[in-house]
């Protein structure tokens, strides 16, 4: 890159740290309940799935032992002994490591522990779902609960049987959905999950990809964030009217972060492979950062390091993972930088991978009077809500 490039970038990075910072707004659901980017495995569009009312999801793996205690019985599983699969059936609730569940259980015996796993009504399941999700709110937020539970029972259809060589279809966490059984349960939860039974989002009448994340700071973006080719669904799309964006009162409507080039030089050491850098090699100085390309959306496309020996670059959502401290990622990845000798910043604007539906945006249109499938409708491009 020629320096007066360079000098350009620098000025124009420097101008984006000055930008106003906004008032702070409400505290959001975490980012870890949201379902984060697929792994590999998971990429490909898979089938249709045939309509199976029972789910059954992987709440623990590889234990030693395990105890689950029913009104019936307390039943008690050492590894190694028995390989196979046991059925519970219950009339019940159960306990399984301190929280209560519906439905009934399994425990298989394999190899490496033993897999707990719980399996009950999707609908049922949602109960357990989206109060971590999008949080409880309250009756001004209802259609907003109505979306995320269409979005939450979309992508559970979608994903039946996608951990089938593991036993079950999807895990009880942030690689699939978060599910925490009764102990969150709410009323107005789930008289919006009733309110939508078998309810689901539809492109050319298969199930979508239903991602969503907390606050999308101004402009969704495409699955292009993740290196994956867009779906014709989930395409940027702006969150705004009349000159107001729907996700302002986040508290991570605006956030910086500052580090010294000093710690970085150790962070990004540290984190390179899990940002999935082009290249990982040792080096003790962090001279330059560079972005030299954003998608339409402002998103960090690719993003440069120039080190003490040699440059390497990151990709998309990826560059927040470059910056992971204390176990911590960015907020998100529509930031600038602005560098002086000792001190970086970094600003960004929103919170989360950006795709699909803003669940902050979602219940500021809900409080304005948006109804769940006009909400649904303004995040997912050209679908349908129908039963499934
Ligand atoms: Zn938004």
């Amino acid at each position: 890159m020629r320096l007066n490039t360079l000098l350009l970038l620098s000025i124009l990075l420097a101008l984006y740290a000055c930008a106003p910072l906004r008032p702070l707004g409400p505290d959001l659901p975490e980012e870890t309940s949201i379902p984060t980017e697929p792994e590999k495995e998971k990429e490909r569009e898979p089938e249709v799935p045939e309509k199976r009312q029972i789910i059954n999801i992987g709440i623990a793996f590889e234990k030693e032992s395990a105890t689950i205690e029913c009104p019936e019985k307390k039943w008690e599983f050492k590894a190694g002994a028995n390989l196979g699969r046991t059925e519970i059936e219950t009339k019940g609730r159960c306990t399984y490591a301190g929280k209560t569940y519906r439905g009934n259980w399994s425990v298989l015996s394999t190899d490496s522990g033993l897999v707990v796993i719980n399996s009950l009504d999707i609908e049922d399941y949602l109960k357990g779902v989206v109060p971590y999700e999008i949080g409880r709110l309250n009756k001004q937020g209802f259609e907003a609960l109505k979306a995320q539970a269409v979005a939450a029972r979309t992508y559970a259809y979608r994903h039946l049987n996608s951990r089938r060589s593991q036993g079950f279809d999807m895990y009880a966490d942030v690689r699939d959905q978060v599910y925490n059984g009764t102990g969150g349960e709410d009323s107005l939860v789930n008289e919006a999950i009733s309110m939508t039974r078998d309810l689901v989002i539809k492109y050319n009448g298969n199930l979508i990809e239903a991602f969503y994340h907390s606050t999308c700071g101004g402009k969704t973006d495409g699955t292009e964030v993740w290196g994956q080719e867009n779906r014709p669904y989930l395409l940027s799309v702006l969150d705004t009217a009349n000159g107001k964006v729907y996700c302002e009162s986040s508290r991570l409507f605006n956030w910086e972060e500052k580090f010294s080039r000093t710690e970085l030089a150790i962070l990004f050491q540290n984190n390179a492979t899990n940002a999935r850098a082009d290249k990982v090699f040792p080096f003790s100085r962090v001279e330059q950062i560079f972005i030299i390309e954003k998608f339409p959306s402002g998103r960090v496309k690719r993003l440069v390091v120039i080190t003490d020996k040699g440059s390497f670059e990151v990709f998309g959502d990826r560059t927040r993972w470059l910056f992971q401290r204390d176990g911590k990622i960015l907020p998100n990845a529509a930031f600038s930088i602005a560098q002086d000798r000792n001190e970086i910043t970094i600003t960004g604007s929103g919170f989360g991978h950006g795709i699909g539906m803003c669940q902050v945006g979602a219940i500021t249109r809900a409080r304005e009077g948006q109804k769940f499938d006009e909400i649904l409708k303004a995040y997912y491009t050209g679908v349908e809500i129908e039963s499934f």
